[in-house]
């Protein structure tokens, strides 16, 4: 293909940075196509992530920040379907090749990959305004998988970790805001490290009755879970976990949006029935991850917010690329 990386250079950057060990798979990189089995009575569960230089990270970023985030972000939707991630593809579109960066996307994208245990099996890598894309396979046991669509009224709502963090960076990175230095690494860490929530995702087979990852603000990825499931919520907004400084200064609309709008959390919005709360508790001790009820699934249309016991209209929708 005319715009691929010169063919000499091509296989050599594939051989050098990603070309590693794959035994989860029967065949890694260097045919024209990898060979996976999956488990008897398992399903293969897929999902594939792009992330585009200007809209999902800036050019001059640390490349291992973007290498672990363009495969962590793919490993939050294994999570949020209770999946074990065991597989990766890679297309990536190169400006030039600088090595250096290169070397350091690789580091970043294989600690993502050894943390959470998955191969890279394969990929494709052409020259082209930076891009990055990551196809993820991995099992669920048959018929065991979270979906958005199984909420029921009654059940808890819960989120994992802290929500806004992330926003809160990514402010400061573009001006909007200051964030006080005692908070700032924390913010920083929370857009360009996250963490996505693979124990918990998978410790909630069989206990949730849906389940999504925030992305694009809780506001817009909880109301996902209500209209998939057909039904309302009522949250709190006090209850919303955040940072210590975040929650003494909520009456602030700039931190409302933060926590309800900001995106980038990549935490697990889930939903359990009550009598499960003594589980939910064990699994959080367990897996070392705070775990916080914010509210309850409800028979009413849409979202109610509400704030020290009344009712807050919010104006922020949450991240739309299209909107
Ligand atoms: P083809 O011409 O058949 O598409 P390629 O030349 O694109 O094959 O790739 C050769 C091999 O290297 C394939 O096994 C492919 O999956 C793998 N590969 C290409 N780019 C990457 C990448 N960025 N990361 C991992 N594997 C890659
Ligand atoms: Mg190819």
């Amino acid at each position: 293909m005319p715009n691929e990386i010169e063919m000499h250079g091509e296989f050599d950057l594939i051989a050098r940075y990603f070309t590693r060990a794959t035994p989860k798979a029967d065949l890694g990189v260097g045919d024209d196509a990898a060979l996976v089995r999956v488990a008897p009575h398992c399903q293969l569960v897929v999902s594939v992530d792009a992330s585009v230089v200007g809209t999902h990270f800036y050019a001059d970023c640390p490349p291992a920040w973007i290498g672990w985030k363009a495969l962590a972000v793919n490993v939050s939707d294994m999570a949020a379907m209770g999946a074990m991630p065991k597989w990766i593809t890679l297309a990536l579109a190169l400006p030039e090749q600088n090595s250096h960066w290169l070397a350091g996307f690789a580091q970043g994208f294989f600690d993502c990959a050894t943390q959470f245990d998955i191969d890279l099996i394969g990929g494709d890598t052409t020259r082209g305004p930076l891009n990055i894309t990551v196809q993820i396979m991995g099992e669920v046991p048959t018929g065991q998988a979270l979906l958005r669509s199984g909420a029921q009224v009654g059940d808890d709502i819960w989120v994992s970790g802290m929500l806004g963090s992330a926003a809160l960076g990514l402010a400061h990175i573009q001006k909007k805001l200051i964030v006080p230095d005692v908070i700032l690494a924390d913010c920083l860490k929370a857009l360009h490290q996250p963490q996505p929530r693979l124990a918990i995702g998978m410790g909630l087979r069989g206990m949730a009755h849906s389940c999504i990852d925030i992305s694009d603000g809780l506001i817009a990825d909880l109301g996902h879970i209500l209209k998939a499931s057909d039904v309302g919520a009522e949250i709190d907004l006090e209850k919303v976990p955040c940072l210590s400084m975040v929650k003494q200064s909520l009456h602030s609309p700039l931190f409302q949006q933060a926590i309800l709008s900001g995106g980038d959390d990549y935490e697990l919005c889930f939903t359990v029935p009550k009598h499960k709360r003594a589980e939910i508790e064990v699994l959080s001790q367990r897996c070392g991850v705070p775990l916080t009820c914010i509210g309850e699934v409800t028979s009413g249309a849409g979202l109610l917010l509400t704030y020290q016991n009344q009712p807050l209209s919010f104006a922020g929708k949450g991240f739309d690329h299209f909107g």
